[in-house]
């Protein structure tokens, strides 16, 4: 394919795929937060991928938002909760038709840039890949792992998939997106919030399993109310094998909340708490559950929401 890839978000998925990007010699775009972070990205000539002992460095092209040339397909790579702020400034730029791939964790954050981008055909993706910034546009890729792609709308793989595939980034196209991101939802709800809690790694839950499926029978109630069956399918026997197989880890969760960063709850727990009150399912565990992560990082000066 030939329109360039223009990549939102030079953290930690974001630095990835341009770099990944940029290797297989494709046309990629990154956008920036503003002047001052283009400032600082023009000082380190670019980005930097750590991949085991290798590093190499990618000088990859960045812009801002304000930048006037037109986007025919945006790799949204920030976080869900900035994903409407992000979409919003770049509206003007958008060509009919273009095609937006939202890596944002949970759910709720898709909608809210589908509902700005009547348009646009929105790609929600759900990854298992795993990164951090090591320095500033410095990318460390830490773990192994898979892409999900898929479009709830419209059944149709995008060209571009060969993309993907030239880059060696590991994809693949599914009519059941939705199914995947309520799955891995689900499995963040089992986990995450209790790590938080418990301050624990993932496998300090396995004293406390009762808590864990107490959680896991609401959450498949809830899945199945939401039309999704298939998500739900033994997820308590999932939920034990990710605790088992991630024992030695630190949840997601855990570790913004370690570093003093904003966790993506609302899109999270959350998200599964305002899909039960709109179904008018009672949730009690996971509702005493949201209000406990909520004080705990309230009283840790975090934004609960
Ligand atoms: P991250 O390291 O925090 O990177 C997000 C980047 O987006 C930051 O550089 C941020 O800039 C930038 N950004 C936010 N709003 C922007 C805007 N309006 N314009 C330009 N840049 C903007 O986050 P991440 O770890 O890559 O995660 C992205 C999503 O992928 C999350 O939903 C996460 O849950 C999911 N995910 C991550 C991993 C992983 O291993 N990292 C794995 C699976 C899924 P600032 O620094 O200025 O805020």
């Amino acid at each position: 394919m030939s329109s360039s890839w223009h990549i939102l978000g030079a953290g930690s998925l974001g630095s990835l795929w341009a770099c990944r990007l940029a290797r297989a010699g494709k046309a990629v775009q990154l956008i920036l937060r503003d002047q001052r972070a283009l400032d600082a990205y023009q000082i380190a000539g670019g980005l930097t991928l750590h991949e085991q002992e290798r590093r190499s460095h990618y000088a990859v092209p960045a812009q801002t938002a304000s930048a006037g040339t037109p986007i025919h397909r945006l790799l949204l790579a920030c976080k869900a909760y900035d994903a409407a702020p992000a979409i919003a400034g770049l509206l003007p730029r958008l060509a009919p038709g273009a095609e937006l791939i939202l890596l944002q964790n949970g759910l709720g954050s898709q909608d809210e840039v589908a509902e700005q981008t009547p348009h646009a055909r929105c790609i929600f993706a759900s990854s298992t890949e795993g990164a951090f910034l090591e320095a500033p546009f410095a990318v460390r890729f830490a773990g192994q792992g898979f892409t999900w792609l898929g479009d709830p709308l419209q059944a149709t793989p995008p060209a571009w998939l060969d993309d993907l595939h030239d880059a060696g980034i590991p994809a693949q196209w599914t009519v059941d997106i939705l199914t995947r991101l309520w799955r891995k939802l689900a499995l963040n709800c089992a986990i995450n919030p209790l790590t938080v809690l418990h301050d624990c790694r993932n496998g300090g839950l396995l004293g406390h399993l009762d808590e864990v499926e107490g959680l896991c029978a609401e959450l498949s109630l809830l899945l199945q109310r939401c039309g999704q069956p298939d998500a739900a399918q033994d997820l308590a026997e999932d939920v034990q094998r990710v605790i088992l197989a991630t024992a030695a880890n630190y949840s997601s969760m855990h570790q913004d909340m370690r570093a003093g960063r904003r966790t993506e709850i609302h899109y999270l727990l959350g998200h599964a708490c305002r899909c039960a009150a709109r179904h008018q399912l009672p949730v009690p565990r996971l509702e005493h559950l949201r209000q406990r992560l909520v004080d705990s990082l309230q009283a840790r000066g975090l934004p609960s929401v």
